[in-house]
C-alpha cells in the first residue's frame, strides 16, 4: 500500500506528521524520553548516511563530469563556452540568494532564546562559536587556497570538513585522465562510470527512508525545541515558511531574470516559445527530483524539438547534469545564511564570499540525483564554520524545494545549450520546430 505512494508524497506525509505528533506531545505534556531516545535515532542515522555517501558521491560524479569533457583539444572551444556560461550562471544565481537571503533574513525572526536552544543542541558538533571565531582571526588571508590542496587525500576524504580538497582531487583525477592515452583511461573511465551508478543506487536507497528520517527529525526537532519554550515551535516554523518562500522567489528569479536575458543576449528564440518546448521536460524533472533522470527527455527536446545539433547537445547536457546547478547553487547559499540566522551566527562578508565559492563547487559536485543538493550542502556548513548538523533544521522543507530547484537546473541547461549552439552559427531563424504538441505555430 504504501509502496503505491510516491516517494515525495510520503516524505510530505512524514513532515506533516512529523510535526502533528511533536506539537501534540507538548500540547498535552507527554514526557519527551520516547522521542529523543527512539525516534530520534531513525533521524540521525538518515543524516548519518547522507554524511556517508557524500565524499564517494562527490568523488565518482566529477571524476565523470570533468572525463565526460572528451577530447579537449577538438572540444575546447564548445567546452570553454560552455563551461563560462555555467560559471556565470552559477554565480549569478548564488548572488541572488545572497541578496535575497540578507534582505529578507528568514532565520532572523527567530526570537533570542531559540536561537540559543537551537545553538546548544548543535553547540558540540564543532566546539564553541569563539573557538571559531578565534580559529578565523588567526588565519591569513590565502588560507582557504592552502585549505583547498589536501596533505593527505585519504585523510582529506576521512574527514568531512575537507570535502574541498576532496572536490579538488578529483577535478586533477579528471583532468589527468583526459590526458593519459585514451585505451588506458578506459578502463579507469568505465570503473567511475560503474561506481557512480552504484552510488546513485545507495542515494536511492538513502531516500527510500527519508519518510521516516524527516518524520523522526520534524518530531524530536519540535519536541526538543519547544520543550524549552513552547512558542519557540511555532516560531521556527513560520521561520522555515519565509524561508522557503525566499528560496522560490529566487529560483523564480533566475529563470524569468537570468535565462530571459541569457536566451535574448544570444539566440532569436522568444523565451515563452523556449518554455513551451522545454514544459515536458520540467514536468519530468520536478516529479522526479533529478537532472540525471530527466537527461533523455531534455535532450530530445532540444534536440529535436528545439533543433540543436548532436554534437553540441550531447556534449553540454549531460556535462550540465553533471555539473550546471543553478538551483541547487542558489538553494545551497539561501539554506547555508538561514541555519547561520536561525543560530543566531552573524556571518561577515569574508563568509558570504566564501559561500560563493564554496557553494559554486557543491553545486558543480552534487550529482543530479534527488537529495543531493543537500548533501553537498555540508562543505558550505562547514567552510563557514555553521555546524553540518544544522541542515536537520531544513530538511523538512528540502523535497519540495528539491523538485523546484532540479526544474531550475535542466532549464539553465537547456538555455545554456541553446545559446552556445545560437553562437555556433545553429538556429539561425530563432523558430523552433513545428513538432512539438506544446509550440504554438509561429
Ligand atoms: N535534485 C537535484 C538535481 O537532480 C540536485 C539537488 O539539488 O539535490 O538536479
Amino acid at each position: 500500500m504504501l509502496k503505491k505512494i510516491p516517494l515525495h508524497t510520503q516524505i510530505i506525509i512524514g513532515l506533516v506528521l512529523g510535526l502533528v505528533v511533536g506539537l501534540v506531545m507538548i500540547k498535552f505534556g507527554v514526557d519527551p524520553y520516547i522521542i529523543i531516545n527512539f525516534v530520534k535515532p531513525i533521524g540521525t542515522i538518515f543524516i548519518n548516511s547522507l554524511k556517508m555517501i557524500a565524499v564517494p558521491l562527490v568523488f565518482a560524479s566529477l571524476v565523470i563530469g570533468v572525463a565526460n569533457l572528451g577530447d579537449v583539444s577538438k572540444l575546447s572551444r564548445i567546452g570553454g563556452k560552455t563551461l563560462l556560461a555555467y560559471l556565470i550562471t552559477t554565480i549569478i544565481a548564488i548572488s541572488i540568494g545572497l541578496l535575497l537571503v540578507n534582505v529578507f533574513k528568514p532565520g532572523k525572526s527567530l526570537p533570542q532564546a531559540t536561537r540559543d536552544s537551537l545553538m546548544s543542541l548543535y553547540d558540540d558538533t564543532v566546539g564553541s562559536k569563539s573557538d571559531q571565531a578565534a580559529q578565523v582571526t588567526t588565519q591569513g588571508p590565502l588560507q582557504p587556497l592552502i585549505e583547498i590542496v589536501p596533505e593527505n587525500i585519504v585523510q582529506a576524504a576521512a574527514d568531512n570538513s575537507s570535502m574541498l580538497q576532496v572536490v579538488f582531487f578529483a577535478i586533477i583525477v579528471g583532468i589527468a585522465l583526459l590526458q593519459i592515452p585514451k585505451e588506458k583511461a578506459k578502463n579507469f573511465t568505465s570503473f567511475f562510470d560503474a561506481f557512480n551508478d552504484v552510488i546513485i543506487k545507495i542515494v536511492e536507497y538513502i531516500m527510500l527512508i527519508a519518510p521516516y528520517g524527516v518524520f523522526a527529525l520534524m518530531a524530536s526537532l519540535i519536541v526538543e525545541i519547544a520543550g524549552e519554550d513552547p512558542d519557540s515551535a511555532v516560531e521556527l516554523l513560520l521561520a522555515l515558511l519565509k524561508y522557503t518562500l525566499v528560496v522560490l522567489g529566487g529560483l523564480f528569479l533566475v529563470v524569468f531574470g537570468v535565462y530571459y536575458v541569457l536566451l535574448k543576449s544570444f539566440t532569436k528564440i522568444p523565451f515563452i516559445t523556449f518554455l513551451k518546448a522545454f514544459r515536458p521536460a520540467m514536468l519530468l524533472g520536478f516529479s522526479t527530483s533529478s537532472s540525471s533522470a530527466t537527461l533523455p527527455v531534455t535532450m530530445k527536446i532540444v534536440e529535436e524539438e528545439i533543433g540543436v545539433s548532436e554534437e553540441v547537445s550531447s556534449f553540454v547536457l549531460p556535462l550540465g547534469a553533471t555539473v550546471n546547478m543553478n538551483g541547487t547553487s542558489l538553494y545551497q547559499a539561501v539554506a547555508a545564511v538561514f541555519i547561520a540566522q536561525a543560530l543566531g551566527m552573524d556571518l561577515t562578508i569574508s563568509q558570504q564570499l566564501t559561500i560563493v565559492l564554496t557553494a559554486t563547487l557543491a553545486a558543480i559536485g552534487s550529482a543530479g540525483v534527488p537529495g543531493a543538493g543537500l548533501i553537498m550542502l555540508i562543505i558550505v556548513l562547514e567552510a563557514i564554520g555553521v555546524p553540518g548538523a544544522g541542515i536537520a533544521l531544513i530538511i523538512a522543507p528540502d523535497r519540495i524545494l528539491d523538485m523546484f530547484r532540479t526544474v531550475v537546473n535542466i532549464t539553465g541547461d537547456a538555455a545554456v545549450c541553446v545559446a552556445v549552439a545560437s553562437t555556433e552559427g545553429e538556429l539561425p531563424s530563432g523558430m523552433i520546430r513545428q513538432s512539438n504538441p506544446f509550440t504554438p505555430n509561429i
